[in-house]
């Protein structure tokens, strides 16, 4: 996925706000930052791996260690006696998720590692030979889900936006 990991973490992180009645500005953020903190291991990639392994195979792309970031945090934040520790933990958590699920739709995740490493992915996209290897996923019927993603996110920030109390 190239472009709605953000989209799709607000669509999340908004139908999480409303399903629980947990309407806050910080739970959003973390919603949101946390469905794309998973690629700033692209930075790895390109500086430091000089792209030898594919980024979906290091730690930031294994959902079980977010669950274990995750339920860290949540504890120490608990042991601390900060209230809105599990709140922060589960949407940053959901974000997270939704990020390798995505992923999943058209590259291949280990879900499952450390247990094994079997990869799962819903579609594989094709080399069809461009010259730019981007074109083959622009190209690719899910980059369409990808862009439909995004103009609803879009349609729901700025309908948000335009009924938003700060606003009126
Ligand atoms: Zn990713």
């Amino acid at each position: 996925m190239f472009i709605a990991h953000l989209p799709a973490g607000y669509l999340l992180a908004r139908g999480l706000q409303r399903a629980t009645g947990q309407r806050n500005a910080g739970f959003l953020a973390t919603g949101c930052v946390a469905s794309v903190l998973p690629d700033t291991d692209l930075a790895w990639f390109y500086l430091v791996d000089n792209r030898q392994t594919p980024h979906h195979d290091y730690l930031f792309h294994a959902p079980f260690f977010w669950v274990a970031v995750c339920t860290i945090g949540w504890a120490l934040g608990r042991l601390l006696g900060m209230a809105r520790a599990r709140a922060y933990a589960g949407f940053a958590l959901a974000g997270l998720l939704l990020h390798m699920a995505l992923d999943s739709f058209a590259a291949d995740i280990r879900w499952l590692w450390p247990f094994t490493d079997t990869r799962f992915e819903f579609t594989r996209v094709p080399d069809q030979g461009y010259d730019w290897w981007v074109w083959n996923f622009v190209l690719h019927w899910t980059f369409a889900a990808e862009l439909a993603l995004c103009v609803c996110a879009l349609g729901l920030l700025i309908s948000d936006l335009r009924n938003s109390p700060s606003t009126k």
